[in-house]
């Protein structure tokens, strides 16, 4: 897999609004938000997207989610917020690094667009 841009923000190659990062995961404000929180956590891993995880990364995609929720939480939205996972082209993915969108601070319909 190619550097994507996800890989330059964790190596600091482009600057990025970073909110929290553990050995094994970043998370940092999206670019264009799309909430009045709107947050990125991906893993320093460099795994495409959640189709291509194997079991061998069960731990690290747990880990990611503990952290969205306590990043929410830390950012004062713990009691309302959505986690949302594109994946693949069609579903929206535009970066193809993992990454959990943490979004908070609005209303959200359901089922969602
Ligand atoms: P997705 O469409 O699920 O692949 O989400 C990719 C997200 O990355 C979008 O919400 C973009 O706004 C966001 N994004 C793209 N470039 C950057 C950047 N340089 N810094 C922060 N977020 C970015």
């Amino acid at each position: 897999m190619t550097d994507t841009l996800f890989t330059k923000i964790i190596n600091r190659e482009i600057a990025a609004d970073i909110v929290y990062e553990d050995d094994l995961c970043l998370a940092f404000k999206d670019i264009n938000p799309h909430a009045p929180l709107h947050i990125l956590v991906i893993p320093k891993k460099p795994i495409e997207k959640i189709s291509d995880a194997s079991k061998s990364e069960r731990d690290l995609l747990g880990h990611l989610f503990l952290v969205a929720g306590d990043i929410a939480k830390e950012q004062g939205y713990g009691e309302a917020f959505r986690l949302v996972v594109n994946n693949g082209e069609d579903a929206g993915q535009t970066v193809f690094h993992l990454h959990i969108h943490i979004l908070a601070g609005r209303d959200f319909n359901w089922p969602p667009g």
